[in-house]
């Protein structure tokens, strides 16, 4: 079942024209197939003979048999160029022309206004809207919205008769015929299912998609880090946290030395190296599940370490800082390494910006005492602070 959502899910999402024609043209065939075989067996029924205009009817036939025809021709065609990226306008045009076509005949042939015929074209033009490019669906929402004005105003002024298909129309009153009883229920399932599971499709589509926007706006491009903005989110609620459970919290700051020169010397692409390679030794690093690395600034990296002691985090400072500085970068007589300083604070009590501000002093000590390598202390509230706590 999620092989096939996936599958559907894809399909919607590539907007490739041969899928899009293939799924416009097949899903309503059954229901015009029903259309076309509903007359034939009210013909060879002496009670049901009077429901069907015999001479109108013929020619909704002969429509309905060169639609299915059509749509059977393209539904053969999207097969074949179901794998080509490319544009397709001109099976789009005819494959949205033939199924409307036919949508049309019956809407107007059956009256769409008391008939399940309106819950057919709002349907089509659902789908047609989910896989088809703008300037076909535009088309289709406009041939769509003049059609309906210029049948009203035929239906009003009596130049066209309501439902001439029909002797009366399916609704007269609130009697029913038994026929229609019998055949509006399975033309309302033919109609409701394929609609209910298209909504329910595109309801699951687009969560996805927002879900994977959420992740694009809290992720890093280049290393797959979170952000600064995923990052100062989960700070504050690890903040709370520990402060309501007394668990230490542990925060590492890091800034790769030189790295001005490593770009200079060696060129942008050779600094994104060493980022993605930063990047990924603290992915590596976060070993817990509520452990978080990230991408704070340019150069500049961040680790938060729930339930983590000064001396643990001080630990992982130093092995993260020697993973980096015994890899490699560049080839030949351009290879290089690049090293990382990294402030250490432990929290206790104070604020998301006293736990930054202290991590930054240490990182601060740590360059000035000639990089590549890590200082650590508890947090330090400023002196305000400390006299209030
Ligand atoms: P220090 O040891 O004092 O930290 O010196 P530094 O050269 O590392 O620090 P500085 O802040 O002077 O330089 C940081 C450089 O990082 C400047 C900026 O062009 C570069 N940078 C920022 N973002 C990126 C990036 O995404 N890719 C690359 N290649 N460089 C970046
Ligand atoms: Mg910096
Ligand atoms: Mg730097």
């Amino acid at each position: 079942m999620s092989a096939l959502i996936q599958w559907l899910e894809n399909l919607f999402r590539q907007q490739r024209d041969a899928m899009a024609c293939l799924v416009v043209v097949l899903l309503p065939l059954p229901l015009f197939a029903l259309f076309l075989v509903m007359p034939v067996i009210a013909q060879s029924s002496e009670q049901w003979r009077h429901i069907y205009q015999q001479e109108r009817v013929s020619f909704s036939q002969i429509v309905l048999v060169m639609v299915i025809s059509s749509q059977l021709l393209i539904a053969r065609r999207a097969w074949q160029l179901r794998n080509v990226d490319r544009d397709l306008p001109v099976l789009s045009l005819f494959s949205v022309f033939t199924v409307f076509s036919a949508v049309i005949v019956l809407s107007l042939g059956y009256g769409y206004k008391d008939s399940p015929l309106m819950l057919l074209c709002v349907g089509m033009l659902i789908l047609v809207r989910a896989l088809f490019k703008p300037v076909i669906y535009k088309a289709v929402f406009i041939a769509m919205g003049i059609l309906f004005v210029i049948s009203e105003v035929a239906f009003w002024t009596r130049a066209m008769p309501y439902a001439p298909l029909l002797q009366q129309p399916i609704f007269l009153g609130d009697q029913i015929s038994d026929w229609w009883a019998f055949w509006l229920r399975i033309i309302y399932s033919g109609i409701a299912l394929p609609m209910v599971m298209l909504f329910f499709l595109i309801a699951h589509i687009m969560s996805q998609e927002q879900k994977e926007l959420e992740a694009l706006v809290r992720t890093d491009a280049l290393t797959g880090l979170f952000n600064r903005r995923a990052f100062l989110e989960k700070f504050e609620l690890e903040m709370l946290r520990h402060i309501r459970k007394h668990q230490p919290l542990s925060l590492l700051m890091l800034d790769v030395d030189h790295f001005k020169k490593i770009n200079d010397g060696y060129g942008h692409p050779a600094g994104d190296a060493v980022l993605e390679a930063l990047g990924q030794i603290l992915d590596d690093s976060c070993r817990r599940r509520n452990d978080m690395a990230a991408r704070f600034g340019g150069e500049e990296f961040v680790v938060l370490l729930p339930d983590t002691e000064l001396t643990q985090a001080t630990r992982i400072a130093e092995h993260i800082a020697w993973q980096l500085r015994t890899r490699e970068f560049g080839k030949g007589d351009k290879r290089f390494t690049a090293t990382v300083s990294i402030g250490v604070v432990q929290l206790d009590r104070g604020s998301v910006d006293d736990a930054l501000r202290c991590a930054d002093d240490n990182l601060y000590v740590a360059k000035s005492r000639g990089r590549d390598q890590v200082v650590a202390s508890m947090v330090t509230l400023p002196q305000s602070e400390k006299e209030t706590a």
